[in-house]
């Protein structure tokens, strides 16, 4: 609707005639979707939501040309006295800080020039004309920046071991875009929204290990992302900015897209290394690790989307800025994708540190339809639930693993007193089950076991020695299984065993 919308727009701006004052522009995701299509008019930064083609001429004639604002597009919210136009009155915005989504909604993704307007490739000149390949290590190990795909690395290191190897003719960064888990968008909206963000930051990085070759590996089920990021590379490279001498230095880089064709376990390093180089997209064992020893056997520095989103901030304002936001261990923000029983569902960003009762009632703007909380779940399939009783534990890396759950990409699922614990899990269960690749046999046989006792719960037809079986499976699968996928699918499951004991068994005891 959103091109449409745009459309009607430029349509009633041509009608009054004012092409050569007001310019109509397309943007990435302002993030608050459950309040979507949205039209912000600048420079009074009015915001309107659930605009619809329809009232593109009343928008324009009102508010455009009479300066007057359209009352029925205004947002209101329980608590508010009256409709408001103006972001900070909407408390889906108030507990937020955006340093990855920053760009998104703000700026056109398809004109470099935006992007340089808000201090895009700043950061990369700074680089290449003042700043040595360890002063910018330096600068991230300062920041205390960690990947940001699951796992909490700190990103200063993976660039240092990529440096650290010599002699060798090759060195590669890679952009894991290949986004996947059930509920997740965040990498999607950050690519359409501000795709000259990552490529920025992928040539800092190339800069840094010595690469002059990149791959953003992205899925292809995201042809918006795809098609933006082909328009940003072109500009960056009419810009100077890819390609050979790289704003007159001697640095040269240009990035490659390579497609996945929607494998989950593709967004595990090793896998997605295997798909890069053409061939089936399965784990490998490590060591060698990839800074070390990837793509075709050479350093490869694998970073997701919004680790590196994250890096030209750094590098602008220094590690020393970047630290003193978030928690003591986990520095930054993070951003999660809001939905399920959530009033406000949408794309969010908060400091690390931000309490889930923050996030889903102060930012979320509480359960659906008056009805009560029962969990959350984060880290996707391979996380865990969050009960009523840990919603103020401050979120980081640690604490939600703590929790028996964890950070994982950003999606962020909440349920209400009417869901299934146990059909929730099993969903997740037959995700991972479906997803295993089958390489190794704790993944591929204790998934299909879990989920055979999950679904004998959910259908009463279990015992209690079924039950007794879960613990043992998930323990072989941690430890046995080759890659991430498999030593987290049991998470789900062990954490509902843990939180939601009676529940599980009420399922039990109810058919027998
Ligand atoms: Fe494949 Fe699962 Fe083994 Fe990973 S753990 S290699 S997904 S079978």
């Amino acid at each position: 609707m959103g091109e449409e919308i745009y459309n009607e727009l430029v349509k009633a701006v041509e009608a009054h005639n004012i092409s050569q004052d007001v310019q109509v522009v397309k943007t990435g995701c302002f993030g608050f979707c459950e309040q979507g299509p949205i039209v912000k008019i600048l420079p009074e930064e009015a915001f309107y939501v659930k605009v619809t083609p329809d009232d593109a001429p009343e928008l324009v004639a009102e508010h455009v040309v009479k300066g007057r604002q359209v009352d029925r597009l205004l947002y209101k919210e329980p608590g508010m006295e009256k409709a408001s136009n103006k972001i900070d009155d909407m408390g889906f915005y108030q507990k937020q800080f955006r340093i990855v989504l920053r760009n998104c909604g703000f700026i056109n993704p398809e004109d470099i020039d935006e992007y340089i307007g808000r201090n895009g490739y700043q950061s990369l000149g700074k680089v290449l004309t003042e700043l040595s390949p360890d002063d910018v290590i330096e600068e991230l190990k300062k920041s205390g920046l960690r990947g940001r795909g699951g796992a909490g690395f700190p990103s200063w290191m993976k660039l240092s071991f990529s440096k650290g190897v010599t002699g060798v003719d090759q060195k590669y960064v890679v952009c894991n875009a290949d986004e996947g888990d059930p509920g997740a968008y965040m990498d999607r909206s950050t690519l359409e929204g501000d795709p000259h963000s990552i490529i920025e930051a992928m040539a800092i990085n190339a800069y840094t290990i010595g690469a002059d070759k990149g791959f953003i590996y992205i899925r292809a089920e995201y042809p918006l992302a795809i098609e933006r990021l082909e328009v940003a590379m072109k500009q960056a490279r009419d810009y100077g900015l890819l390609g050979d001498n790289i704003l007159g230095t001697d640095f040269s880089f240009d990035i490659e897209i390579r497609l996945g064709a929607g494998a989950f376990v593709c967004g595990e390093e090793t896998a997605l290394i295997s798909s890069i180089e053409g061939k089936r997209g399965v784990p490998t064992p490590r060591p060698p690790f990839p800074p070390v020893k990837g793509l075709w056997g050479k350093p490869t520095c694998v970073n997701n989307v919004e680790t590196l989103a994250n890096i030209p901030v750094i590098i602008e304002k220094g590690g020393d800025w970047f630290k003193k936001i978030g928690t003591e261990k986990t520095s930054g923000t993070k951003v999660f994708a809001l939905t399920g029983k959530v009033n406000n569902s949408g794309l969010i960003e908060v400091p690390m540190g931000t309490t889930l009762r923050e996030i889903i009632f102060d930012i979320g703007g509480g359960i659906k339809d008056g009805k009560k909380f029962k969990a959350a779940q984060t880290g996707g399939p391979s996380g865990g639930v969050i009960t009523e009783e840990h919603l103020d534990t401050p979120i980081d890396f640690d604490n939600l693993v703590a929790l028996g759950s964890m950070m994982g990409s950003g999606g962020l699922i909440v349920m209400d007193e009417d869901d299934c614990i146990v059909d929730v899990t099993k969903f997740y269960l037959d995700f991972s089950v479906d997803e295993s690749c089958g390489k190794c046999s704790p993944c591929r046989i204790g998934g299909r076991k879990l989920y055979d006792i999950l679904d004998k719960i959910s259908k009463g037809s279990a015992t209690a020695e079924d039950v007794d079986k879960i613990d043992a499976i998930a323990e072989a699968m941690k430890k046995a299984s080759l890659c991430g996928l498999g030593q987290t699918t049991p998470n789900p499951v062990l954490s509902i065993l843990h939180y939601f004991r009676d529940e599980l068994f009420s399922h039990i005891n109810e058919k027998v």
